[in-house]
Parts: C-alpha cells; sequence; structure tokens
C-alpha cells in the first residue's frame, strides 16, 4: 500500500525510511501498521452490528404482540382458524401460515420479511412448520424469537423451546393427540428416493459390460495372461 503510493507519487519509501523519519524501529513501525489496520476493521465490524441490532428493534413493531399479528392476519384476509407465526433470526425476519393467503405472502415480500413455503397438512401447526422449513435449510435455530397469532400449543411450544426458540406470546398449554411433528413430515417427504433406480441401472451397466467383455476374449480366443497388459499378469 504504501509501495503503491510511493510509486504513484514517484518517490521512494521504503519501510526503513520511514522509521527512520519517525525515529522508530522498522519492526515497531510494522507493529504500529498491523495495530492500525486491526482497530480500523474492529470498527467497522462494531458499527455493522450496531447498526444491525438497532434497526432490527424498530422493525416491524407492529408484528411483535399476539394482538397485534392477530390483527394484521386479519386484515390481510387470514382464516379465523388459521396460524401465523413470525420469526427472528440473526437479523432475519420469517413468516409462515397454516395454509397460504396470497395478501399475507404479498405483504411479507413487499416488507423483505422471509415467507415460508409450506406443505398443506391438517394438524401442523404453523410454528412446527416453521422448525420444519429452517431445519430443511440447515438454519440452526437458537436464539430465534417467535410471535405467535394465537396460543402456542404445548406439543409446539416444547418442539420450539428445544429447538432454542425464545417464545414472545401465550401458550394454552393444550394437547393436540393428532399433533404433527416436524420429524414425521420429513420421513413423508423423503419417499423412495430414486436411488435405489440409479443403483440398479449402475448394476445393470456394468453387468452387460462384464458380459460383452467377457464376449469378447472367448471370441479372440485369448486367455487372460495373453491380454492383459500388466506385467503382473504376463
Ligand atoms: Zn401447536
Amino acid at each position: 500500500m504504501l509501495g503503491a503510493i510511493a510509486e504513484y507519487l514517484g518517490v521512494t519509501v521504503s519501510l526503513e525510511a520511514v522509521a527512520t523519519a519517525l525515529g522508530i524501529s522498522t519492526v515497531a513501525l510494522s507493529a504500529g501498521l498491523i495495530a492500525l489496520g486491526t482497530l480500523g476493521v474492529a470498527l467497522g465490524v462494531a458499527w455493522v452490528v450496531k447498526r444491525l441490532q438497532s434497526s432490527n428493534t424498530t422493525l416491524h413493531t407492529d408484528l411483535k404482540s399476539e394482538v397485534s399479528l392477530k390483527a394484521f392476519y386479519g386484515s390481510l384476509g387470514g382464516s379465523s382458524q388459521g396460524t401465523l407465526a413470525f420469526v427472528e433470526l440473526n437479523g432475519i425476519y420469517y413468516m409462515i401460515e397454516q395454509e397460504t393467503t396470497f395478501k399475507v405472502n404479498e405483504e411479507a415480500t413487499h416488507r423483505a420479511i422471509v415467507y415460508l413455503p409450506q406443505k398443506r397438512m391438517s394438524h401442523f401447526h404453523a410454528e412446527s412448520r416453521i422448525v420444519k422449513a429452517l431445519g430443511d435449510q440447515g438454519i440452526p435455530m437458537a436464539g430465534a424469537k417467535i410471535w405467535v397469532s394465537k396460543p402456542i400449543c404445548m406439543r409446539c411450544a416444547d418442539l420450539l423451546r428445544s429447538k432454542g426458540f425464545s417464545i414472545q406470546t401465550s401458550e394454552d398449554g393444550s394437547w393436540y393427540e393428532a399433533w404433527v411433528s416436524p420429524d414425521e413430515v420429513l420421513i413423508e417427504m423423503q419417499p423412495q428416493r430414486p436411488v435405489t433406480r440409479f443403483i440398479a441401472r449402475s448394476d445393470e451397466e456394468t453387468r452387460l459390460k462384464r458380459d460383452q467383455e467377457g464376449l469378447g476374449l472367448e471370441n479372440l480366443g485369448a486367455s487372460r495372461s495373453t491380454r492383459n497388459p500388466n506385467p503382473l499378469y504376463a
């Protein structure tokens, strides 16, 4: 850097020359430059973190309570039977519903909230869907905050806490027999993969190749030792 500037100015500046001018050793000068650079990077990182934190606390405040989330959901045509879950994780906001409401999807996208896709499935609560969606994407959930438009049932609450969520809205302790776990959905959504078919075809190709090779040897009437170029078999 210093060299490049010096070159541009048409002067010769060496670390030694600068050190001599400042009356310090080159080691001290190098250490000083490194310290300055490190401090600059640290200040830059601190500034970015501060910016993110301040924006997070003021963003989407109208969605950060059960009552306001329910009102938001109702105003966009969300079903009174449906549930809307809102999550904040590492400065990113996510939204997921029990079933898709077009206007909710549109509004979330407009607000730069990640609207998570979902599989139509009854008894698979919005809170569990978010665990599944984030889990499928390999996103660690520890430290996430969740707001839900209606009281969270016992099994969803247990699941959310086990994943490290901090629940921001109410729980009613209800226990649903038909409750669907994200793990069950995982199994259901990974049916017989085409892997078995691929292996079968590969085996078939290998078998055919071996047959052809075998045939070739037979037709030529050659023995393995005379045909194999490997001296070990000669
Ligand atoms: Zn639930």
